[in-house]
């Protein structure tokens, strides 16, 4: 049976252009991988403090620790690649439809990462034990693993843009090289059955952030003969989290990411790069600085991390379990929905009836809560909350805009009855 088409844009036209088009795009692409090398250089060199370059001799030094890819760093990011891929096409899993495309149809996907997680968890701990691989390999390697990791996403990329133009020439375009680069020619690029964007999402990325957390807190471990608190509660966190996007995996396929985003650089490198090099910091910076914690602090920072995260996953699991069994119960009672022209329907109750995306609350809580054990030394392990918050404020504005494209009025209407974006009362 054909569905109703839910996932067409408002109007077939060219896309609006974000992120200020081809000259933002191209800007982006040169400032972020520079701002990774800079917050590991910060790290890694200067203890966690910023480095602050007062000259052009200061900027060529820095540049000048720039590490260039090792033979070892392709070797294991070429590993890593292939495994996680096999691991996706082999692996056992229910296969689970994702939300109807423009013609109705729906993909299927193997729901296979909760598997692919613990088999490379298992693994890991296995080449450690058998001495294959030193547990701090990730950390020692860390630098040209990063070059590897960017080189990669930039020539990936490009195939993308070519692959997805050839493959689904009717996917919306601008028509601009450098802005569809960036956000990719296609929506669902595939070869076979094989996702190139569910892929991206998470098996390479997230699994990759779990092991380097754990190389650090190994390092950790050899230099000062204990793993510390503040360590322990990084990781176990970070962990909750990466295991927990696997338990809940289908989840993923009502998201913004999966719905409405073509795969190109940002999602590929933001996959790829970004998450495992940067969410790493925290745990980065605790490898030289093994402070320990008072019981009530690391008492709250645990109480502060269930917080957001029940919000953060009740949420989703909210707008997921609406969309696909519209009625199922929420806080006990039926939900309350607009009907919008399109076919889709907008939620009103739970936490979608208090704010648009208080998601990205539970989220941010959780995001104070891996920066907390670090203390008050440094500014750099709290990049990532602050970085966060400017990501989900500026992701909550531009879905607030697509929505509005995609709904018109009934958005409006959603709006006028949702009145906060974020915090409830508050924002
Ligand atoms: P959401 O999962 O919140 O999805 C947004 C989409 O949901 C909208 O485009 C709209 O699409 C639909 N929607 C909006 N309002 C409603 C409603 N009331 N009822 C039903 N559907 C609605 O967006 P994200 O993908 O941004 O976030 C998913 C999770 O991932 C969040 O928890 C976020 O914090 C997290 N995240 C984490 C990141 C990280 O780096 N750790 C980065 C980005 C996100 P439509 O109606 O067309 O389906």
């Amino acid at each position: 049976m054909q569905m109703k088409d839910t996932n067409a844009p408002h109007r077939a036209e060219r896309p609006p252009m974000h992120f200020g088009g081809p000259a933002g795009t191209l800007l982006l692409m040169l400032a972020l991988p520079a701002l990774v090398y800079y917050l590991w250089i910060s790290v890694h060199y200067h203890g966690g403090a910023l480095v602050v370059p007062r000259s052009l001799e200061d900027v060529r030094r820095l540049v000048g620790l720039i590490p260039l890819p090792t033979p070892r760093a392709v070797f294991m990011v070429g590993t890593w690649l292939l495994l996680q891929g096999l691991l996706q096409v082999l692996a056992p899993g229910p296969v689970v439809y994702g939300t109807p495309l423009r013609d109705g149809s729906r993909l299927p996907y193997r729901m296979n990462g909760w598997f692919a997680f613990w088999f490379t968890l298992g693994l890991a701990a296995l080449a450690v034990w058998m001495g294959w691989v030193p547990a701090t390999a990730l950390h020692e390697e860390f630098g040209p693993l990063l070059s590897t990791a960017n080189l990669f996403c930039f020539v990936f990329s490009l195939f993308l843009y070519f692959y997805g133009r050839a493959t689904a020439p009717t996917d919306p375009r601008t028509g601009h090289p450098v802005y569809d680069y960036f956000m990719g020619t296609a929506l669902n690029p595939r070869l076979g059955r094989f996702d190139f964007k569910f892929f991206f999402e998470s098996r390479p990325g997230l699994i990759a952030w779990v092991l380097i957390d754990l190389s650090l807190a190994a390092a950790q471990l050899e230099r000062h003969g204990t793993i510390s608190t503040p360590m322990l509660l990084v990781c176990a966190f970070q962990i909750l989290y990466v295991a927990d996007y696997f338990f809940h995996e289908p989840a993923i396929l009502t998201t913004l990411d999966i719905r409405h985003e073509h795969f190109g650089f940002m999602l590929c490198w933001g996959s790829a790069v970004w998450v495992p090099f940067t969410y790493c910091l925290q745990a980065y910076y605790l490898v030289t600085h093994p402070h320990e914690l008072p019981l009530w602090a690391t008492m709250g920072i645990v109480m502060l991390n269930l917080v957001g995260y029940y919000i953060f996953r009740s949420a989703n699991l909210q707008k997921h379990r609406f969309r696909t069994d519209p009625q199922a119960r929420i806080w006990g009672r039926p939900p309350e929905f607009l009907e919008t022209a399109r076919g889709t329907r907008l939620l009103l109750s739970g936490w979608w009836g208090l704010a648009r995306h208080a998601n990205y609350l539970g989220d941010l809580i959780m995001a104070l809560a891996w920066c907390l054990p670090c203390g008050g030394g440094h500014l750099l392990p709290y990049f990532y909350v602050i970085y966060f918050a400017v990501l989900l404020i500026a992701r909550e504005r531009r879905d607030h805009r697509m929505c509005q494209a995609r709904y018109g009025a009934d958005w409006d209407a959603y709006c006028a009855r949702v009145r906060w974006r974020i915090v409830p009362w508050i924002y």
